[in-house]
């Protein structure tokens, strides 16, 4: 007869590793499946190859961080929260530290680092780990799922965790085969879509400012005049749009948007807290005070000197001459280029390019105290293959965790 586990894991990313873990840690035999032929390749590009694993918000704030999907996670990130996960990593010797808007990354700056302790823990817990094993096929039988690779049923497990990602960055392995597998299992898939991704803009100026990025500015995106999205945080331009963490953020609705073939008008304050009457007031008082400045020299002070000069360009007001000389029509056309410049957006960037998916496995067939399948007894899901995906800040990583050590632990029970 085949080999048979208690518990296959399909997917060796963040959410399969942790599941797989946590089902032999209970007892289990596991065996862990991998198409690639090392773990986690996804893991080793997040966080700009520093891996932003977690985020060290309130629980509540992370529920809303999944916005419809947030009460779905609570009992997962109720078992294995963001401080949960900083203690799984620190009792295994990896240290972290907190950043910028409570970002969690490892303090060796190596997406390495948490892949090594994910290999540790699965070499101590003895999960057997097939690599370039593509799983094509999952059939129930009377007593088992039989997996099929190349149209061989290669092994048999009583209870299987499908935690084969999303459908973006093909090239790390998560292509999208896992849906396929569901589906064939009479699941139903939520389209999916890219989520976090980049926004192109059909102003070709764009060009000259790329490599700029803002620390603090104000989106809003509108589509038939009706606002569809808005925030204040950091962007920085591409030479064919717009990425950084709050387009991104924000890129999802857009994207939705675009999809229904709506036009998308992008609305962008670089200075929010300062207002309109309040930027007048003050470039009247520079201007007097330094009246033989010469203009850019005075703005540079409140942008780099490149973004200057294609806002002058675009808004037509004159940098090269002394501020004394500037009318008043040219300090309004500053100002409305400080605080009211429109784009129009053009589309996003490929699929493929998207840092998350949207869509997927719906939660409704998921019961989410135990990760297990409403349709197919003994069939888990873990990670990014479930609909539920937030915004960047380490969200997507500890749902990761969290649905895979829920998993895990369930599918090894019984
Ligand atoms: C560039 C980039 C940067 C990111 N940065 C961050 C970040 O800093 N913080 C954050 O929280 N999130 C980040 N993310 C998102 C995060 O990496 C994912 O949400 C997370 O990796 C999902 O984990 P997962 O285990 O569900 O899926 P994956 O990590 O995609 O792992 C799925 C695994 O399943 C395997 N697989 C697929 N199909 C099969 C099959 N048929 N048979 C066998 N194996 C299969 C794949 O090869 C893969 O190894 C980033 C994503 C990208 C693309």
């Amino acid at each position: 007869m085949d080999k048979v586990y208690d518990v296959a894991v399909i997917g060796a990313g963040p959410a399969g590793c942790m599941a797989a873990i946590q089902a032999s840690k209970s007892g289990a035999k596991v065996v862990l499946l991998e198409k690639n032929k090392e773990l986690g390749k996804k893991i080793l590009l997040s966080g700009g190859g520093r891996c932003n694993f977690t985020n060290n918000t309130s629980p509540e704030e992370f529920i809303e961080r999944f916005g419809k999907a947030g009460n779905f996670l609570r009992p997962a990130l109720s078992v294995f929260s963001n401080q949960d996960v900083i203690s799984f990593f620190k009792d295994k010797g990896l240290k972290s530290r907190i950043e910028k808007d409570g970002r969690v990354f490892p303090v060796s700056n190596r997406a390495g680092s948490v892949l090594d302790v994910l290999r540790r823990c699965l070499r101590q817990e003895t999960v057997e780990i097939f690599y370039n094993f593509r799983v094509q096929r999952i059939i129930r039988d009377e007593n088992y799922f039989c997996i099929y690779i190349k149209g061989q049923n290669i092994l048999k497990a009583k209870k299987v965790i499908l935690a084969t990602g999303g459908v973006t960055y093909r090239a790390t392995g998560s292509s999208g085969e896992g849906l396929d597998i569901a589906k064939s299992l009479r699941h139903q898939i939520v389209e999916p879509t890219a989520g976090l991704i980049p926004l192109i803009l059909k102003e070709n100026w764009i060009k000259k400012v790329q490599g700029i990025a803002l620390d603090r500015v104000k989106l809003i995106f509108r589509a038939k005049n009706k606002k569809i999205a808005s925030g204040i945080g950091g962007i920085i331009f591409t030479h064919f749009g717009i990425s950084g963490p709050l387009a991104l953020d924000l890129s999802g609705l857009v994207a939705a948007e675009l999809k229904k073939q709506q036009q998308v008008s992008l609305f962008l304050d670089i200075f929010p807290d300062i207002s309109e009457q309040e930027w007048d007031k003050k470039l009247i008082g520079l201007f007097k005070d330094r009246g033989s400045s010469r203009v850019k020299n005075i703005l540079s002070s409140f942008l780099p000197l490149r973004m200057v000069d294609t806002l002058s360009m675009v808004f037509g007001f004159d940098t090269a001459c002394r501020a004394s000389q500037l009318d008043r029509l040219q300090r309004l056309a500053i100002i409305r280029a400080f605080k009211k410049i429109v784009f129009t957006v053009k589309g996003t960037l490929p699929l493929d390019e998207g840092m998350v998916t949207q869509g997927g496995i719906p939660t409704r067939e998921i019961n989410p105290k135990t990760m297990e399948s409403r349709i197919i007894p003994g069939f888990y899901f873990a990670g990014e293959i479930i609909d539920c995906s937030a915004s960047s800040g380490g969200y997507n990583i500890q749902q990761a965790f969290s649905t895979g050590f829920l998993a895990g632990r369930s599918a090894s029970y019984g």
